[in-house]
């Protein structure tokens, strides 16, 4: 065992503060990897804020995690000492289930072990994330960095990047295809960069007519402003593939409403509350409205090598680990341009 230092919060309504807490050394199959760099995602804040009602105590968030391997055990080929390496939202699964036995671990049937907010099947506890000097774990969930990529702007990727990349190829996203990305956030503009280099006309729809320019930049050819009644009824029936990533309620018809017949809205963004369906709006032209969580390992893998391909990062921002609390409420007010990522050379040398 070795003594880590990372932010942690003890209760929904308190901040995330220096905690200090014990981490394996690595077994025979595990990597252990000194953090240099970690996204913010949505779901860290609602995770520790208890928004899903789901929270363990004490919550150490993040999972867009990048770094330098500082250890391996002795079975381990995938890395040596001084590669880089990430990880994202796993850290385990049963690998025999149906789902595993395919390569989609996020979906495991006997229950994956997210990176935070879990059981650690290993060590025992609860598990602890990004938010801190180092991680250990099982070279099957380790994901290889392309090398032509700036490593703090990877983070995101490990997050936001798959979670986007998945539903666009599970869909088939590709070229004369008109697609809709709702939410210009940390999974929105990764949605509308791969849906872009995958082919596809890019549409934005968002609330904040004020980050056009930067969705034209990033790859969108339109900017629907979802707030404008007008604006929305001139879409109907006219997009082939809609992925939702906003975090809050909203409503969901509306942009039903814009898929032609038998196309799908995917919703990746998770409020806390229920999105009200008008059923009307799916019966009448066979709509789908589905959902997507993460992506499987091997298709982290290539969601990697294809932003490695394309040259495709995240926008960031970087803050010092102390700035949490700050970003958390920036993000809150949807103030992020576009991923938060925690400089964790910041982090303090001990709780
Ligand atoms: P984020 O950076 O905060 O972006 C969310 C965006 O949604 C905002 O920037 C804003 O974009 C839009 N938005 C916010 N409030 C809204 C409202 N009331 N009505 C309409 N639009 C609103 O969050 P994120 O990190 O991208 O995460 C988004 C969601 O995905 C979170 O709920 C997170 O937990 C979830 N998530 C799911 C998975 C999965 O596997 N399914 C994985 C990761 C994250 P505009 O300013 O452009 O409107
Ligand atoms: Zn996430
Ligand atoms: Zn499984």
């Amino acid at each position: 065992m070795f003594t880590c230092v990372g932010y942690a919060t003890e209760a929904a309504d308190q901040p995330l503060r220096p905690f200090s807490f014990e981490r394996r050394d690595p077994g025979p199959r595990d990597v252990r990897i000194d953090i240099q760099y970690c996204g913010v995602c949505h779901s860290d804040l609602h995770q520790a804020r208890n928004e899903w009602q789901n929270t363990l105590y004490p919550c150490l968030p993040g999972h867009e995690i990048v770094g330098r391997v500082s250890a391996v055990g002795s079975a381990v080929t995938k890395f040596k000492v001084g590669d880089f390496a990430g990880v994202g939202c796993l850290v385990d699964s049963c690998r025999n289930c149906p789902s595993c036995a395919e390569g989609l671990e996020n979906y495991c049937e006997k229950g994956q072990t997210f990176t935070y907010n879990s059981e650690d099947k290993v060590s025992g506890g609860l598990t602890f994330g990004g938010y801190s000097q180092a991680v250990v774990v099982d070279e099957g969930f380790t994901l290889k960095i392309p090398a032509n990529l700036d490593l703090k702007a990877v983070a995101p990727l490990l997050c936001a990047g798959i979670t986007t990349f998945s539903p666009l190829k599970h869909w088939k996203v590709g070229p004369g295809q008109r697609v809709g990305v709702v939410g210009l956030g940390g999974l929105g503009h990764m949605g509308v960069k791969l849906a872009h280099a995958m082919g596809a006309r890019v549409a934005l729809f968002t609330t904040s007519p004020n980050k056009a320019e930067d969705a034209r930049r990033l790859g969108a050819e339109e900017v629907i402003v979802s707030r404008d009644p007008a604006a929305m009824a001139a879409q109907a029936g006219s997009f082939d593939f809609i992925l939702d990533t906003v975090a809050a309620e909203h409503d969901i018809n509306a942009l039903l409403n814009c898929l032609k017949r038998d196309a799908t809205l995917c919703q990746v963004g998770a409020p806390d509350k229920p999105l009200s369906t008008n059923v009307f709006g799916l019966i009448f032209k066979r709509r789908n409205f589905a959902g997507s969580l993460i992506g499987g390992i091997a298709e982290t893998q290539e969601m990697l090598d294809f932003c490695g391909q394309h040259g495709i990062t995240a926008d960031i921002e970087m803050i010092r680990m102390e700035e949490i609390e700050t970003a958390f409420d920036r993000m809150q007010r949807s103030d992020v341009k576009y991923r938060f990522v925690i400089d964790m050379a910041s982090m303090p040398a001990a709780a």
